[in-house]
């Protein structure tokens, strides 16, 4: 993890700038990219690859800092989904644009995230396939890592 430190970068979706955070998100984390966006904040998390604790408290206390902006959380990975289910602070005001679910093989062990957008959240209990047939053995069932209703409960 040590070699790992927090990189944030801006880069253009479909026109639309936003902050992509990669690595690990801990006590020596730098938000000042963050801080001195103007409008909106697009958050990309989807290469997060950690959080600990005092990232955790460093992350909630970001989300105080920035108070009253409009921030949009976009392809969060299950450890930050993790973290949004355990601690309602930890999201805070932020809107959650799309989240990775995870699935993993009954037969191969192969692991596979599939993206769940806007359309499915809106819903009060996002419908997601319990299971599909692995692309990599062909043999087993790609099966949801953990409880549907769980990984959701983040949804207010
Ligand atoms: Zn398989």
């Amino acid at each position: 993890m040590i070699n790992d430190k927090l990189k944030i970068e801006k880069i253009m979706v479909d026109g639309q700038p936003q902050l992509k955070l990669k690595g690990v998100i801990d006590e020596d984390a730098s938000f000042d990219v963050i801080k001195k966006e103007n409008g909106p904040l697009y958050l990309n998390l989807s290469e997060v690859t950690g959080i600990n604790s005092l990232g955790i408290r460093n992350w909630v206390n970001l989300g105080k800092e920035l108070s009253g902006r409009e921030i949009f959380y976009i392809e969060c990975p299950p450890v930050i989904v993790r973290q949004m289910n355990m601690i309602p602070s930890f999201s805070g005001q932020a809107k959650v644009v799309s989240v990775f679910v995870p699935y993993v093989c009954d037969n191969c062990e192969t692991e596979k995230l599939v993206l769940v957008g806007q359309k499915e959240l809106s819903l009060s209990s996002p419908q997601v396939a319990e299971s599909f047939s692995c692309e990599n053995c062909k043999n087993g069932e790609m099966e949801l890592d953990g409880n549907p209703k769980q990984y959701f409960a983040f949804k207010k």
